[in-house]
């Protein structure tokens, strides 16, 4: 069947068409049919742009005033004669809708229905940037395509496993039962992503049988704990701003600073949160950059605060990475994934390096030397490091496969 994968945001419209079904979930056999990426809807500069394996990139900047043209212009590019990959959207089977909050609702990928669509409205007040804009998707869609199924798969479900005692903040604890106020932690296709192929595809081993921690260096930064394909601790917390440091997120905080500088600079709620997200992390500690790219390179021209970003940075990971390994009690795996993740070397040594006595051997020829998916630990480290590209839209379009026929997976 062929599933179309919408992630909606507040002005960007990401979409894969990927043709899928058990079998081929299992032999690993789906097909990418084509993806893309609408950008700035609303604005002038509007940006369109589709892939696919067998035709010619297409960019262009059509006006996309809101997400009804935005989708309308999903549906062109799919069926279009040129750019397109399907005849009619009625070759679209099934469609997966990522959700980022799922609340304390759910713990898994569900096919959505009113009561479903409600509990996601629920969540709104957790999520205000995101969940409105990712049901806006599914109640466009749902009148484009009403006759197929809509499954949503959630990035906080797969964290639902964490126990009390890791996902409450020492806070009164009315502030959790009156507010839902506590850690539900994000990027969960990401983590299940890196624990499916650690069982599939590298060491192939049932996930109920190890124990791993998962490093998602992206924009946005994770780090998870999980222990038999269950996630039992996550850095991410109430939001997506805390734990690791981010491209321009500052993670973990003493609260108190947040009342020192709102007092000390006289600055709104609004404003502590915009310095918090968009100008704090590597770009705050580099005063240049958020990119990993550019911080390395300016790193190798001598630029001391870019080495100072990438040392915090790095330093925060190889942090979480400890403390995982002492609440995992000791873990067979560490699997890295995410732009940064995968594609720096660099980085990894400085997470990774000097942890022997934690069992970790890295092998530095292998690191600097891998392309793709692989290890990059010598044949004698009591922990094994695997580097693997992760692919989100390949989860939720897995999940809405098995959502269909109602096959559960954590
Ligand atoms: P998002 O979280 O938005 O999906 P990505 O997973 O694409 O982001 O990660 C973006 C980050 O990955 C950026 O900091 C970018 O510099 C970094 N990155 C991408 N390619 C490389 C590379 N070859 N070397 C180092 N960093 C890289």
């Amino acid at each position: 069947m062929k599933v179309l994968v919408l992630n909606v945001g507040s002005s960007s419209v990401k979409f894969e068409l990927i043709e899928t079904s058990l079998d081929a979930i299992d032999n690993q056999t789906e097909k990418k049919l084509g993806r893309g990426l609408i950008e700035k809807i609303g604005m002038t500069t509007a940006t369109v742009k589709f892939k696919s394996p067998d035709k010619p990139d297409h960019i262009s900047m059509p006006p996309i005033w809101d997400h009804q043209s935005a989708i309308k212009q999903v549906m062109k590019l799919l069926t279009d004669p040129e750019t397109g990959v399907i005849n009619d959207i009625s070759e679209i089977d099934a469609v997966g809708h990522r959700i980022v909050h799922g609340g304390e609702y759910f713990s898994n990928s569900v096919l959505i229905d009113a009561e479903v669509a409600a509990k996601i409205r629920d969540c709104f007040e957790l999520a205000p940037l995101h969940n409105p804009h990712n049901l806006k998707g599914y109640d466009i869609m749902q009148e484009v395509l009403p006759d197929v199924p809509h499954a949503a798969v959630f990035d906080t479900s797969f964290h639902q496993s964490m126990p009390k005692h890791a996902f409450l903040y020492a806070l009164p604890y009315s502030v959790y039962q009156r507010h839902k106020v506590r850690r539900y932690g994000f990027h969960g296709t990401s983590h299940r992503f890196m624990t499916y192929s650690l069982e599939s595809r590298l060491v192939n081993r049932s996930r109920a049988d190890f124990k791993v921690i998962t490093v998602h260096l992206g924009n946005g930064c994770s780090v998870a704990a999980v222990d038999g394909g269950r996630s039992i601790d996550t850095s991410m917390g109430f939001t997506p701003l805390e734990g690791l440091i981010m491209g321009t997120r500052c993670g973990d905080l003493d609260p108190a600073v947040v009342l020192y500088m709102m007092a000390k600079e006289e600055i709104s709620l609004h404003e502590m949160n915009t310095l918090m997200n968009k100008f704090s992390g590597l770009l705050g500690l580099s005063g240049t950059s958020s990119d990993v790219r550019e911080l390395i390179e300016e790193m190798g021209n001598g630029n001391e605060r870019a080495l100072l970003a990438l040392q915090a940075f790095s330093y925060r990971v190889r942090k979480y990475i400890g403390s995982y390994h002492a609440a995992l009690g000791g873990t067979d795996y560490i699997c890295f994934a995410g732009g940064i993740g995968e594609n720096s070397p660099i980085i990894r040594e400085m997470v990774l390096d000097g942890m022997e006595k934690l069992g970790i051997k890295l092998d530095k020829e292998k690191n600097n030397n891998l392309t793709g998916d692989g290890e990059i630990t010598t044949d004698d480290s009591p922990v094994q490091v695997y580097v693997v590209a992760t692919d989100e839209e390949l989860v939720i379009a897995r999940d809405t496969v098995r959502c269909i026929a109602g096959i559960v997976k954590h």
